[in-house]
């Protein structure tokens, strides 16, 4: 924390190495990303994703992880996929090693704890050897977080009065894998091949001896070995045990049993990784405490939702769909820039209408400025500026925009697309109306109002411009349950960014927040599946619950 981070060069250009070297070497952060759930992300590891040049992340890391990362962050995969072939340890410390000399800050993030199975020590040592200053940062561990979240304590009074964490991964054993080609009985898969492999061989007679609760990392496909090694060691064949598949995601699913029958269990129920494999009196506990599978299950368990609208205003949506327990992949695909003009005066009309939430930001925006220019400085510069003015808005995300700024909407229609509110101005007394938007947008209300005898000013705001999609970004959402669409603008980008509507995969739902969206998806050559009723995130939400449901 005392080193000043060195201000970064340009992230991932190796000519600036030598250029940026002068400036001192930058700061390696060994940070833990926790099991999966990305709840379970600390305080410590958020802040320094979000402040990172070059993160170097492994496979076991919760896919929402990089979401708060900074768009011109190098952001590197040097993990293994799916049991394919792994970046080397070496060319990894390398790289980390020649990022943090160029003086950037680099985030190495692990699953877990980057001490506990992680190879964070060997790392640490490999910086300390450079002299490269480092900081270490905690992660929650798979072995305690998803034996918590199967309701398995892992010490318990009179049960376990101490815990040993264990690689399930002996020396022997690799011998064994690359000799046979793999013991990987299901295959690829879900989980693919273990994460990093702890090579030292077990003393099983010591083990057996522990007096306490055995947690396995990395050992589901070394079950029936290890639960042999143990009942030769003394430990009874009737001693519970508790595999925890993908504890913390939310398709974690815990198989129980004993020694004696646990292998057999696991190879009927297909488990793979990862998984931790929990050994003890305390396993059995499962039964009693088990507290998020089936009772509480969410309505979105288990189901991909990729949300495509920008960053900014994501978040929202994202929110929801968690809570609902959906796994949310980020996908932006646009973001909004506003527009300069000249100070804003909104005397001289009696309709100001808003068609989104970003238009009243940058209304405000516009507003606070003239104050700063002195011949514009007897203009108000907040609310006061609506004064004489009736306000209409065209849903309730605009409305609450408003709200937050001290303005009460006069008139939100029943459905929001801009056919609706020119419907519900009907009554409406207009004679001077500003239309305050996007810089691309139909011309519903402004045509409709001047067709009334209406004089109208359309003032565009923003715009809408494309936002690079990762590769990393685009393969997730490309993958995922349900793509959701909520302007004509993500679809257009999207589709850029994606090479076209063939490139989705066709168990992909698609969902469209409402009829203008779908129109553009159809141009587009692709078919909504789900076309929400109300054309909000809540109408987005209630539309994807409902197809789960179906
Ligand atoms: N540093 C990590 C462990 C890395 S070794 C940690 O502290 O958790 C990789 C092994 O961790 C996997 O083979 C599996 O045994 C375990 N693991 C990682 N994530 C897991 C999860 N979500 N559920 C169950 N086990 C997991």
């Amino acid at each position: 924390m005392s080193t000043p981070e060195i201000p970064a060069s340009h992230p991932g250009a190796d000519s600036h190495q030598g250029a940026a070297s002068h400036l001192g070497t930058g700061r390696v952060h060994l940070v833990g990303a926790g099991p999966g759930d990305p709840g379970l992300l600390t305080a410590r590891a958020l802040e320094l994703i979000a402040s990172a040049d070059v993160i170097l992340y492994d496979r076991l890391i919760p896919t929402a992880a990089l979401d708060g990362a900074r768009a011109e962050a190098e952001v590197l995969f040097v993990g293994k996929e799916g049991g394919g072939p792994s970046v080397p340890q070496e060319e990894t410390e390398t790289l980390m090693l020649a990022r943090a000399r160029a003086g950037l800050s680099v985030v190495r993030l692990k699953g877990g704890d980057p001490f506990v199975f992680g190879r964070g020590g060997e790392e640490a040592l490999a910086l300390r050897e450079a002299g490269i200053p480092f900081e270490i940062v905690p992660g929650v561990t798979s072995g305690m977080a998803a034996a918590a979240y199967a309701g398995i304590p892992v010490t318990h009074r009179g049960l376990a009065t101490a815990v040993a964490l264990v690689t399930g991964h002996t020396r022997a054993d690799s011998a064994k894998d690359t000799a046979s080609g793999g013991r990987d009985g299901g295959g690829g898969g879900r989980g693919g091949g273990e994460a990093e492999r702890d090579e030292t061989d077990i003393d099983w007679p010591a083990l057996a001896a522990f007096p306490g609760t055995l947690v396995f990392y990395m050992g589901v496909r070394q079950l029936a070995q290890i639960a042999r090694s143990l009942i030769a060691g003394g430990r009874p064949a009737s001693e519970p045990v508790a595999i925890v598949e993908r504890g913390t995601l939310p398709d974690q699913r815990t198989v129980t049993g004993t020694l004696e029958s646990i292998a057999e269990v696991a190879r009927e129920e297909d488990v793979r990784a990862p998984s931790i494999t929990v050994v003890g009196p305390v396993a059995a506990l499962a039964e009693q405490l088990e507290w998020r599978e089936g009772g509480i299950r969410s309505p979105l368990s288990g189901k991909t939702v990729a949300v495509t609208r920008a960053r900014a205003q994501a978040s929202g949506l994202a929110q929801r769909l968690q809570e609902l327990g959906a796994t949310v992949v980020q996908a932006p695909v646009i973001r909004t820039q506003t527009l300069p003009g000249p100070p804003l005066d909104l005397a001289p009309y009696d309709l100001v209408c808003l068609t989104s939430p970003n238009a009243v930001a940058a209304l405000f925006e516009r507003l606070s400025q003239a104050g700063r220019l002195p011949q514009a400085g007897h203009l108000p510069r907040d609310a006061r500026a609506f004064a004489g003015a009736c306000v209409a808005a065209i849903g309730p995300g605009t409305a609450r925009a408003l709200a937050e700024r001290g303005i009460v909407t006069d008139i939100v229609p029943e459905r929001f697309v801009a056919e609706a509110l020119v419907e519900a101005l009907a009554d409406i007394p207009v004679e001077h109306a500003l239309v305050a938007r996007a810089k691309e947008a139909r011309d519903v209300i402004p045509d409709a109002l001047r067709a009334r005898g209406a004089e109208v000013d359309v003032l565009a705001l923003y715009e809408t411009i494309a936002e690079p999609l990762s590769a990393r970004a685009l393969k997730a959402a490309r993958a995922a349950d349900y793509i959701t669409f909520t302007s004509s603008s993500t679809v257009r980008f999207f589709l850029d960014a994606a090479g076209g509507a063939a490139e989705l995969s066709p168990t992909t739902r698609i969902v469209s927040i409402g009829p203008v969206t779908s129109a553009t998806l159809r141009e587009h050559g692709l078919e909504p599946h789900i076309e929400a009723e109300s054309h909000d995130v809540d109408g987005v939400i209630q539309a994807l619950l409902a197809d789960v449901a179906a």
